[in-house]
C-alpha cells in the first residue's frame, strides 16, 4: 500500500492548490482526480465547467505568488451589467481594494486547471488522473489515519485527508456523515441542496457582444439564485449560461407572468437549452437564437456543459480527525454559484499548507481569516435576495443606481442616507445581516458539531 502524508481527493482548483501547498512545505502529497473528458482538452482532466470570470480583488484572495499567465486569460473586463425586468445597474468598480488593474478578466478554465496542476507538480506533488476515489475509511483512534481505495482497487494510506471533490461531495459525504449527529448531514446532501448549471458556447453577431463586460439578468426566471448570464470569451464567442434550482414546481411561482423567460403555455420549468434560446431572443429582440450559432467543438459535450451544484452555506472541517474540506466541497463557493475559483484556490492553499506543516488544527481559523469576509458577504446577499421576484429586482436596482458610491466604488452609510429611505433600509438590512452572522455564524456546520 502506498503511504503519503497528505492525500487530496479531487484535482480541481481547490485540490491542485492544496497539493501544491502541502508539497511546498515538504510533505509527500498526492492529488487524486477521477478525470473527465472535454472537447477542448487532450486527455482527461478535472471537471472544468465554469463561466470563468474573475473580479479584481479575487486575484488577491487567491494569493498565488505569481500573476496568472496571459495564455490562461481570455478577456480583460471593464465592468458588469445587472439587468432587471425594467431597471439595470452598471458596475464599473467592485468597490473592494485590489492590486489588479482592471475590473477583472475572463479565462479558459481547462487551461487554468492545467496551469494549477503544473504548479502542484513543480512543487513536488503527485497528480494522478484517470481513477477516482471509491471509498475512504478513517481510523480515528490515537493519531488519525485514512485509507483510500480507488476505483481500480489501489489502496493508499494518508495521515491527512483533504476533501476537494467539489459541490457534489461524493467522498466528502462519506467521510463527514458518520461524524455528524443523525440527520445533520442531510442538509448538505446533493439530493436536497441541488441546483443545476447549464451553459453553451455561442458565437455572437459582431455588433452585439460587449467583449469587456459581464452581463447578468435577474428577475427573469423563477427560483432562488436562478439567473442567466453572458461572459465574453475569445473572438465573438461568449458563454451563455444559467443556474436554477432543480425540481421547482411552476404552480408554486407567484406572478409567473412577470418572468420574461417563462411562457403562458409552460407546464414545467423550461430546460436550460430552451431558457438560453429565450434569453437571446429577449435580450437581443431583433435577432433569432439561430443568429448565435452553437460552437460544438468546445466544452464538455458538443458546445454545452451541464453541472450539478449544491446550494449550501460553508462548513467547518473536523480538523481533529486530520480532515479538511475545501472549495466547492466545503460550500465556500455556493452562495452565488458562479463565484468560486478564488475561494476554492485559497481554501485549498490554506489546508495544504497547514497539513504540510502538521498543523491542520488551525485550518478553520485560517480559512476564515483568508476568505471569511468574502464568504460572509455572499451568504448575506444570497439570503437577502432569496425570495425576490421581478419587481423586487427592479426596486433594488433602482435604489442601487441612486446610491452613488464614493470614488473607488465603495458604498457607505452616507451614500445610502443621501439616496433616501429605501436605499438606507436596504443598506441597513445588509449591514444587519452581516452582523448577525459574525464570528463564523454563516457556517452551516461548526467544528464542535463533529464527534471526533
Ligand atoms: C456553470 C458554472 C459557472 C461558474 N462560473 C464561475 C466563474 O465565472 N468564476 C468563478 O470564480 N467560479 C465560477 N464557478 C464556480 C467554480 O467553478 C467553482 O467554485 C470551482 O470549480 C470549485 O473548485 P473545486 O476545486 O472546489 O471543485 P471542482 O472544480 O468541482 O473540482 C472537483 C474535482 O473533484 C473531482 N472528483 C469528484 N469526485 C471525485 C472522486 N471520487 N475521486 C477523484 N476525483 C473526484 C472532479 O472530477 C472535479 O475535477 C462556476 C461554476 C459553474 C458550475
Amino acid at each position: 500500500m502506498q503511504r503519503v502524508d497528505v492525500a487530496v481527493v479531487g484535482g480541481g482548483p481547490a485540490g491542485s492548490s492544496a497539493g501544491r501547498a502541502a508539497a511546498a512545505e515538504g510533505a509527500d502529497a498526492l492529488v487524486i482526480e477521477k478525470g473527465v473528458p472535454r472537447a477542448d482538452r487532450e486527455g482527461l482532466g478535472p471537471d472544468s465547467t465554469d463561466a470563468a470570470g474573475i473580479l479584481d480583488y479575487w486575484v488577491d484572495i487567491m494569493d498565488l505568488d505569481v500573476p496568472i499567465p496571459e495564455h490562461v486569460k481570455l478577456r480583460e473586463l471593464s465592468g458588469a451589467d445587472f439587468i432587471g425586468p425594467n431597471a439595470s445597474v452598471e458596475m464599473d468598480e467592485t468597490g473592494i481594494d485590489s492590486s489588479y488593474p482592471n475590473f477583472g478578466f475572463t479565462f479558459q478554465r481547462a487551461r487554468m486547471d492545467d496551469w494549477l496542476r503544473k504548479r502542484a507538480e513543480d512543487a513536488g506533488a503527485e497528480y494522478r488522473v484517470g481513477t477516482g476515489v471509491r471509498e475512504v475509511e478513517s481510523d480515528l483512534r490515537g493519531s488519525p489515519t485514512h485509507q483510500l481505495t480507488l476505483k481500480d482497487g489501489t489502496e493508499i494510506e494518508a495521515e491527512y485527508l483533504i476533501l476537494a471533490d467539489g459541490p457534489q461531495r461524493t467522498i466528502t459525504g462519506q467521510v463527514l456523515e458518520p461524524l455528524l449527529p443523525d440527520g445533520q448531514y442531510d442538509g448538505l446532501a446533493s439530493t436536497t441542496a441541488n441546483h443545476i448549471a447549464y451553459q453553451e458556447y455561442r458565437e455572437f453577431p459582431e455588433e452585439l457582444l460587449e467583449t469587456d463586460r459581464l452581463k447578468f439578468w435577474w428577475g427573469h426566471m423563477p427560483g432562488h439564485t436562478a439567473y442567466p448570464w453572458v461572459f465574453p470569451n475569445d473572438g465573438q464567442v461568449a458563454r451563455v449560461g444559467l443556474t436554477m434550482p432543480i425540481g421547482l414546481d411552476l404552480d408554486t411561482v407567484e406572478n409567473r407572468e412577470d418572468y420574461a423567460l417563462l411562457r403562458p403555455e409552460d407546464e414545467r420549468v423550461p430546460a436550460g437549452k430552451e431558457y438560453i434560446s429565450r434569453l437571446l431572443e429577449h435580450a437581443y429582440p431583433s435577432y433569432d437564437a439561430e443568429d448565435f450559432p452553437l460552437l460544438e467543438d468546445r466544452g464538455k459535450a458538443k458546445g454545452t456543459e451541464t453541472y450539478p451544484i449544491s446550494s449550501t452555506r460553508p462548513i467547518e472541517s473536523p480538523t481533529a480527525a486530520n480532515v479538511a474540506v475545501v472549495g466547492g466541497a466545503m460550500g465556500a463557493t455556493s452562495a452565488f454559484h458562479e463565484g468560486g475559483d478564488h475561494v476554492a484556490i485559497r481554501s485549498g492553499k490554506e489546508a495544504g499548507r497547514l497539513a504540510g506543516l502538521g498543523a491542520l488544527r488551525a485550518y478553520n481559523y485560517e480559512w476564515k481569516r483568508a476568505i471569511g469576509e468574502e464568504v460572509r458577504r455572499n451568504v448575506v446577499l444570497a439570503d437577502m435576495v432569496r425570495d425576490y421576484g421581478p419587481s423586487d429586482w427592479d426596486r433594488v436596482f433602482g435604489l442601487a443606481s441612486a446610491m452613488q458610491p464614493d470614488e473607488g466604488g465603495r458604498t457607505d452609510w452616507l451614500d445610502a442616507i443621501r439616496a433616501g429611505p429605501g436605499a438606507l433600509k436596504l443598506f441597513a438590512q445588509y449591514q444587519w445581516g452581516k452582523f448577525q452572522v459574525r464570528d463564523g455564524g454563516y457556517c452551516q456546520v461548526r467544528e464542535g458539531d463533529y464527534s471526533v
